[in-house]
């Protein structure tokens, strides 16, 4: 039996869906090596404390609620400290982050802090005899290596979406914790936080995601991936480097092995070849939907469901198709 202390990731005030999702895992964490508690991190602004009714739901036994104005944004360094000097107590067996841009930056400034080593992006895990076996894909997804953390408190980070979050209630309990060290002294300050991608929804916290590659040939004809995103309603826009090198779509964009990793529900390739450094970026989506006119396009292969089609004419009849689904409920 061990104790799971969980970072909760916080942006502009709100939780992310990536919180809830590592707080699912941190559940698990707990109850694979015999039902320890799980306690979750809460850092922001005053009044984010009113954020931490979500995390009991989704199996916190307990959240640690730090208020302060100096974590308005997020705040490596203080929040790095304060995370550290927790697990340094002697509570917990294991922490979990989030493998997000700010878990990636977050995880190893603790790890360092406590000398100790980070299995990062994991898809799964297993526990056995207090020792957690968790999944890391290698070579953008080719192969699937193991990783066995040895030691006491064991650091985690989670692949967003591999977990799919999942409502386990828990009363609600809270404790007001401070930092570690003064959050308005960090030597590195976030000072604007601008949305990076150009639709509603970011690509990290969609569950539907219609990506488009060089097939759809110049970036006005990307609206085809905007109004299919539109007729779901819960979509983000995506695309391949090919895309972003030729300036039809931000950097933001961008998806695979120099660009987001992303894991949604549903993931449309429009015109994508699948080149395995896209595939690095998207083969753990839950279900594949692939569109493209050459029916020997390497994206077939990882692909749930393929369209051998112009995209010209099939996206429109799609965008059609789930407007009517949508509009008969
Ligand atoms: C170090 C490195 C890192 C990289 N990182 C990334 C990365 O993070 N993300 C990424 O995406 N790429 C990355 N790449 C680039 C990658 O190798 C590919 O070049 C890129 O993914 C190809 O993009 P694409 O599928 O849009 O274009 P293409 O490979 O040109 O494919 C276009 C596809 O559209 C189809 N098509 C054309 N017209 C139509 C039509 N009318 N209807 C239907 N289908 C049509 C074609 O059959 C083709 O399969 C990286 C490359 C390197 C070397």
């Amino acid at each position: 039996m061990a104790n799971v202390l969980v970072v909760a990731e916080v942006r502009a005030g709100e939780l992310r869906k990536v919180a809830l999702e590592a707080v699912t895992a941190a559940r698990q964490l707990a109850d694979l090596s015999g039902g320890g508690s799980v306690h979750a991190l809460l850092a922001g602004d005053a009044g984010i404390g009113a954020k931490a009714g979500a995390l009991a739901e989704h199996g916190a036994d307990s959240v640690l609620v730090l208020e302060h104005a100096g974590f308005a944004q997020y705040n490596a360094e203080a929040l790095a400290a304060t995370v550290a000097q927790r697990l340094s107590g002697g509570t917990y067996g294991y922490a979990v982050f989030s493998a997000t841009a700010q878990g990636r930056d977050l995880s190893p400034r603790v790890a360092a802090k406590l000398g100790r080593g980070l299995a990062p992006d994991l898809t799964g895990f297993t526990v056995d005899g207090g020792v957690v076996h968790g999944q890391h894909f290698n070579m953008n997804g080719k192969t699937i290596a193991t990783l066995a953390l040895a030691g006491t408190p064991a650091l985690l980070s989670v692949r967003p979406s591999a977990f799919q979050p999942t409502a386990n209630a828990k009363p609600l309990a809270t404790e007001a914790i401070a930092s570690a060290q003064d959050p308005m002294a960090s030597r590195v300050k976030v000072v604007e936080l601008k949305q990076g991608n150009t639709g509603k929804i970011d690509l990290g916290d969609a569950p539907v995601i219609v990506a488009g590659g060089r097939g759809l040939k110049a970036a006005e004809n990307f609206k085809l991936c905007e109004d299919l995103a539109d007729a779901f309603g819960n979509a983000a826009v995506g695309a391949t480097r090919a895309v972003t090198d030729e300036g039809w779509r931000p950097h933001s964009d961008q998806i695979g092995q120099t660009g987001r990793n992303v894991s949604p529900t549903l993931y449309i390739a429009v015109g994508i070849s699948g080149a395995i450094q896209h595939l690095a970026g998207m083969r753990t989506s839950k279900t594949i939907v692939a569109i493209n006119k050459d029916k020997d396009a390497p994206i077939f292969k990882v692909a749930d469901y393929g369209i051998v089609g112009d995209v010209f004419e099939v996206m429109p009849a799609l965008t059609a198709a789930v407007k009517a689904a949508k509009a008969q409920g």
